[in-house]
């Protein structure tokens, strides 16, 4: 049949990472033992697999939207947030995976290929994972980071399993629109007067398609009318089935005529015959169409046929019909297994982990926005309400050289610098950031006199606080801090 293309557009969501937890262990005659809030989980990832026993997209166009499970948070004594269980979506081979203006992220051609479309978020680290020589008792936690949420486009191009033979009015489509569950796009098709029906049929553990072979009429095989066109695409049907009209014969025609008549156009062309075993004799709701059903089904039985006896109108024999084509389908796969290929597993470009960027911020005169996978991921783990925590960002961003950068690219102090989706007053710190602009206005490490403790951390007021739950922009700023190692956790 003609080639189709069978397309859902699919809403993917990853599983969110546990929150660190920030914890102290208590004992009988030591109240302040170490930090031992465990890390949170890993959100699941979503996955898609490509499966020889899948056929159509028909689950994603019932459930467009999939989620993977979210990690659970850290807990104290060291108990880590288990992680959030990952989500396989099975697609049939051939599907190709795209984004919504058409950039092709993945080809799933051959079973066993395997995409992660939506990655979990990180669990966050908890407080005994952040704790260092120098910070022996951190009072924060890492957030969870939220799971990649996105859209993506399923596109499978292939070859009804069912193709409809019958001459014009039998009612083929009117067949397929009562027994289809979905209607997937057309495409491709090389003619433009006779655009076949297509619908995606569920009957029981059986997915199939269905679509009609308009134009098949007597002389079709020596290229009258546009048959010959037409039959050439139900070569690579697996099954064919005669649509016989029972109630408005004309005179002089008859079904088992008409049946003969196609089954000559088909075995000319190509022995073709042979998978046309099946016959529905339609209209049956109307009286002498189902008495004439009955008269012609022995006969046709004779002949080796399987014959059902349908309404399009009253649905009766619907049932019946529909799982003796699933199960044809079913042998015909059986008999022509789909190979599967050893695993092929596409990942999402690289982007390199350690590179980060700096250009002026277009929006904000003076104002920088810092792109990067790891400057933007401390971000979103950053309790903005935890003094602690904001101290730790702005260590990271300095240890990362993002301060330096800033001076580079002729930052000043005061100017908005915006990371993922916070914007703050930048107050360079590193001796440096200092170098690079030429002045010396910061002292030297650990020496500021503006430091009121060893552990000197970003400064939140209250209201900013208050502000950055609300997720509006946070001013704070990024002061010197009392300059210990930062130990990166492992990277998660
Ligand atoms: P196609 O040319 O083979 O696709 O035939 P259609 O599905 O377009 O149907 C041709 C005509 O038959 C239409 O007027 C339909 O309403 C009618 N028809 C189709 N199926 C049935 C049926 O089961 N019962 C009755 N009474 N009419 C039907
Ligand atoms: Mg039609």
């Amino acid at each position: 049949m003609a080639d189709f293309i069978d397309r859902v557009v699919l809403h993917v969501t990853g599983g969110n990472g546990g929150h660190g937890c920030v914890s102290v262990h208590r004992e009988k005659f030591k109240p302040l033992g170490g930090p031992d809030g465990g890390n949170g989980g890993n959100g699941g990832d979503v996955r898609l697999v490509a499966d020889g026993n899948v056929h159509t997209l028909l689950d994603f166009h019932h459930r467009p939207h999939q989620k993977a499970g979210n990690g659970k948070p850290g807990m104290g004594s060291h108990r880590n947030g288990a992680n959030g269980e990952g989500l396989t979506l099975r697609v049939p081979p051939g599907t190709v995976v795209a984004t919504q203006s058409g950039e092709v992220l993945a080809d799933l051609a051959v079973a066993g290929s395997e995409y992660t479309v939506a990655p979990g978020g990180r669990g966050g680290l908890g407080n005994a994972a952040l704790a260092s020589s120098r910070r022996k008792a951190p009072g924060f936690a890492l957030l969870g980071e939220p799971g990649e949420e996105t859209t993506v486009v399923l596109e499978l191009k292939s070859v009804a399993d069912v193709g409809l033979v019958g001459f014009p009015s039998a009612g083929k489509s009117s067949l397929i629109s009562v027994i289809s569950a979905a209607r997937p796009k057309i495409a491709d098709y090389p003619f433009t007067t006779l655009v076949p029906n297509l619908g995606v049929v569920q009957a029981g553990q059986f997915t199939f398609t269905v679509a009609d072979v308009p134009g098949l009429i007597p002389g079709a095989a020596q290229g009258k009318g546009l048959g010959l066109e037409f039959l050439r695409h139900v070569e690579r049907t697996s099954v064919l089935v005669h649509v016989v009209d029972c109630a408005t014969l004309e005179p002089g025609r008859d079904p088992l005529s008409d049946i003969d008549a196609l089954t000559k156009e088909l075995d000319e062309y190509g022995d073709l015959a042979g998978r046309a075993g099946i016959v529905a004799l339609t209209k049956i709701d109307v009286p002498e169409a189902r008495e004439l059903a009955e008269f012609i089904t022995p006969d046709l039985r004779e002949r080796g046929f399987e014959v059902f006896a349908i309404s399009a109108v009253t649905h009766e024999g619907l049932d019946a019909l529909t799982f003796a084509l699933g199960a044809a389908v079913e042998r015909y796969r059986l008999a022509h297994p789909i190979e599967e290929a050893p695993r092929v597993v596409i990942r999402p470009k690289a982007i390199g982990e350690d590179e980060f960027s700096v250009r002026p911020d277009p929006q904000s005169p003076g104002g920088f926005i810092v792109e990067g996978t790891k400057p933007v991921r401390w971000i979103r783990q950053t309790d903005f309400t935890n003094d602690e925590a904001v101290g730790f960002l702005a260590d990271r961003l300095a240890k990362l050289g993002v301060e330096a950068e800033l001076a580079r690219e002729g930052a000043l102090p005061g100017c908005d610098v915006t990371i993922g989706d916070v914007s703050f007053g930048w107050e360079p710190t590193a001796e440096s950031v200092a170098g690079e602009m030429g002045v010396v206005a910061f002292g030297h490490r650990g020496t500021d006199p503006r430091l009121e403790a060893a552990e000197t951390r970003a400064r939140v007021s209250a209201d900013e606080r208050r502000a950055a739950k609300r997720g509006r922009r946070i001013p704070y700023e990024l002061k010197e801090s009392d300059g210990y190692e930062i130990e990166e956790p492992d990277e998660r």
